[in-house]
């Protein structure tokens, strides 16, 4: 890297230009176009058939493993005829990424013609050799035997690349001796774990006809992009994802003016072309603005099923990614790829409803009066305060920890924001009976022309991990790059867990005699009282709030990975998966050793970058200018000037303590015996990091001080700003 690449890509990126525009398709003409869906079956498949499938889609029943044949038979007819020649069992490992393996739909006759073939037996189950992905133990490589199974409630696809056309399955990713290896199989579980549980306060609370019970995620995903003319002349954000060193440009983000201010032309065509893509594959995009940041940006679907909603997840990150490439951008789901600036989240919007009494996390105009959304947000009151720290420990990653309790929000201690109204009813709870909830009411904003605005019964608070807005919650700790899963999991099981506790006490307060009414409020108000410790409606980025949630209210501040991960360890959290039927303890304790193991890597390999650029990139940058000053000052003296030596001696200074802390660093990292992955993440999280910032503080002062054009690394500024 030479400063002269530098200056090549700010021209090259100056003069792009955004790609054409397409003139959009309608939407209908669009709309999951590349969907096997329901009604593309209904046209295909003999009634029966469909009825069945549908049937299990419908109430994520059992499926009728003699109609696969049927099934495949249609859908490869369709992928067929949409050009697809290979299919591919999808799964989701615990790597956060999408794995894919293809197989083609030849079949070789008898006489040496090819016809193309696809069974029930292969549509229904497939044997991956996926013996390289990480299972925590669970899996020796000499026992390596994964299976893919079909999973029915998420809808078959054809993925088409400029490469080709490949149907795509979704699937769930199970061992020969039937674990888990996946994110989706303890999704499906803990739904249909929250169905029964919901179920049964629903039947209680006196309703006859109960549908299915479902979550539901809407998740909404920030991302940065970068020009890849930049991005590819920075190793580190081609390896990590994120800049391991860089000054923070004089403008950054203080004047807020990039927040939904007017998208740039060629993100505008890139979104446009990302949302094309997203709804062929009937994923419902739907908001589109920049984010806080410069370079930053959001994209939220309308909400879907969770099972649903995860798997069209991961499809936003893969088409984010893979249509960035197309114009020239490299698109950034790490965290906080850029130090000093805000980073990027996802926020997964999360609630439970059915067909028949919808979503059960609406409040209506009432809440007081509403013991059905009393109960269910009830639920959740107590699972996040129960399991706060599990809510915690799914969202850790090395790369999350820089957001999380660092510098910017959301804290690391799990609460609960209610908004004024439901707080309210439920402080009357705790104190006797609920009588009244404050009123959403109007606003007169004193201007004739406009209408009188309608009002939100609660504000927003942005600081708050865990919100309730207005008919969900929105769990806002979640890291950009990260599988929607592994939260929706938690949130389900514990909610689960609640709600089945919930309906205990009822029961055995009916069974006393006890009026519905009156023994729902006893149930609340137990509730609130030994629970309500976890709610907080005011500054969640206070340092006030985080000395009372921790000294009064007893509430958990996990800082670290390392620190967080542990609580998967935990007894209680154990015994809560295996009684939910979500993960047996040996599944969980083998995400616990693939979560620590990933964190331990990450960093390993940015560490190893740290000292690499810093050596070979940075150091040499400061010696070739402090050569050229010292040649300035030896030929100043030759003309009779004394030139002042301060700038000379503060780099020299600079690059020495930058390589001093270097050795340390390197030293560090060949420690090698640690006695327990509990202790060598501790030891990365307490020794190797801070080793790491040390450097890059010496780094970034060195790029205060050289001069620009022998700088090699392209700036935030240019990354930020240069369009
Ligand atoms: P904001 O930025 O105000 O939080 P957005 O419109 O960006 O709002 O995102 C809100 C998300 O919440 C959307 O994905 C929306 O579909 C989702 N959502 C709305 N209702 C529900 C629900 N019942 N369950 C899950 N998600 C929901
Ligand atoms: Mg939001």
């Amino acid at each position: 890297m030479t400063h002269e690449l530098r200056v090549q890509a700010i021209s090259q990126v100056t003069d792009r230009k955004p790609l054409p525009s397409k003139i959009p398709q309608r939407l209908e003409a669009l709309w999951a176009n590349d969907v096997f869906t329901l009604s593309k079956m209904q046209a295909s498949l003999p009634k029966d058939v469909f009825k069945s499938v549908k049937h299990t889609i419908q109430t994520s029943g059992k499926l009728d493993v003699s109609i696969a044949g049927a099934v495949a038979a249609a859908m490869k007819d369709w992928a067929t005829s949409k050009g697809a020649l290979y299919y591919s069992h999808v799964f989701y490992p615990l790597t956060n990424a999408t794995a894919e393996k293809h197989d083609g739909f030849i079949s070789v006759q008898g006489d040496g013609s090819v016809i193309t073939e696809f069974t029930g037996k292969v549509l229904v189950q497939g044997e991956p050799d996926g013996s390289s992905f990480p299972t925590g133990g669970l899996r020796s490589t000499f026992e390596a035997r994964g299976y893919t199974a079909w999973d029915v409630t998420s809808p078959a696809y054809v993925m088409e690349t400029d490469n080709g056309v490949t149907l795509c399955i979704p699937t769930v990713f199970i061992s020969w001796t039937g674990e888990a290896l996946d994110q989706k199989t303890p999704l499906l579980r803990s739904n249909s774990a929250i169905n029964k549980a919901a179920t049964r306060v629903l039947k209680l609370l006196g309703h006859t006809e109960v549908a299915p019970v479902n979550s539901s995620c809407g998740p909404e995903q920030e991302y940065f992009l970068v020009d890849a003319h930049f991005a590819h002349s920075r190793p580190d954000l081609l390896l990590t994802g994120r800049t391991l060193f860089g000054l923070l440009a004089a403008k950054a983000q203080q004047f807020d003016d990039h927040y939904f201010g007017a998208i740039p032309d060629r993100v505008q065509v890139f979104m446009q072309d990302v949302e094309e893509r997203m709804y062929r594959l009937g994923i419902p995009a739907k908001t589109r603005h920049n984010e806080v940041a410069p370079g930053q940006f959001e994209i939220a679907p309308v909400f879907e099923a969770a099972n649903v909603a995860s798997d069209h997840q991961q499809l936003t990150m893969t088409i984010l990614k893979s249509t960035a490439k197309k114009h020239g951008f490299v698109c950034l789901l790490h965290e906080k790829p850029f130090a000093g600036i805000n980073g990027s989240g996802k926020h997964v919007n999360w609630s439970v409803g059915n067909a028949t009494q919808g979503n059960l996390l609406d409040p209506g105009d009432t809440p007081h009066t509403n013991m059905q959304f009393l109960l269910f947000c009830g639920a959740v009151i107590r699972g996040v305060h129960k399991y706060g720290p599990l809510l915690r420990a799914v969202v850790a990653t090395a790369s999350n920890d820089h957001r999380l309790g660092a510098n910017e929000a959301p804290p690391a201690i799990i609460s609960v924001y209610l908004g004024t109204q439901v707080e309210q009813v439920f402080e009357q709870i705790s104190q006797g009976q609920p009588e009244s909830s404050a009123h959403a009411g109007v606003m007169d904003l004193g201007v004739d022309t406009l209408p009188v605005f309608a009002k939100d019964p609660g504000d927003r608070n942005r600081t708050s991990p865990f919100a309730f807005t207005g008919n969900r919650f929105e769990y806002r700790a979640v890291g950009s790059g990260q599988s929607v899963s592994g939260p929706l999991v938690a949130m389900n099981t514990i909610v689960t867990d609640s709600l089945t506790w919930i309906a205990d006490a009822l029961e055995s307060e009916m069974a006393k005699g006890t009026d519905l009414n009156v023994a729902a409020q006893i149930v609340l108000k137990e509730v609130i009282d030994k629970h309500g410790a976890v709610i907080f409606g005011g500054n969640g980025y206070s340092e006030e709030w985080h000395k009372i949630a921790v000294e009064e209210r007893g509430l958990a501040n996990l800082r670290t990975t390392a620190d967080a991960l542990l609580v998967l360890k935990a007894e209680y959290i154990e015994e809560l998966f295996d009684r939910v039927g979500v993960l047996t303890p040996v599944e969980l304790e083998s995400r616990f050793d693939v979560r620590a193991e990933q964190y331990i890597r990450a960093i390993e390999v940015e560490a190893k970058l740290v000292v690499s650029m810093a050596k070979t990139i940075i150091y040499p940058a400061a010696v070739r200018y402090l050569s050229e000053l010292s040649t300035a000052i030896a030929n100043s003296k030759a003309i009779g000037i004394e030139m002042d030596k301060e700038s000379a001696e503060k780099v020299a200074a600079l690059a020495q303590s930058m390589i001093d802390n270097v050795s340390k660093l390197s030293a560090a990292m060949s420690k090698s015996d640690f006695g327990s992955t509990e202790n060598h993440m501790q030891y990365f999280a307490q020794t190797i990091r801070p080793l790491m910032d040390k450097v890059r503080e010496y780094a970034d002062a060195l790029e205060g001080e050289v001069a620009d054009d022998f700088w090699p690394l392209p700036t935030y500024q240019e990354m930020l700003f240069v369009k």
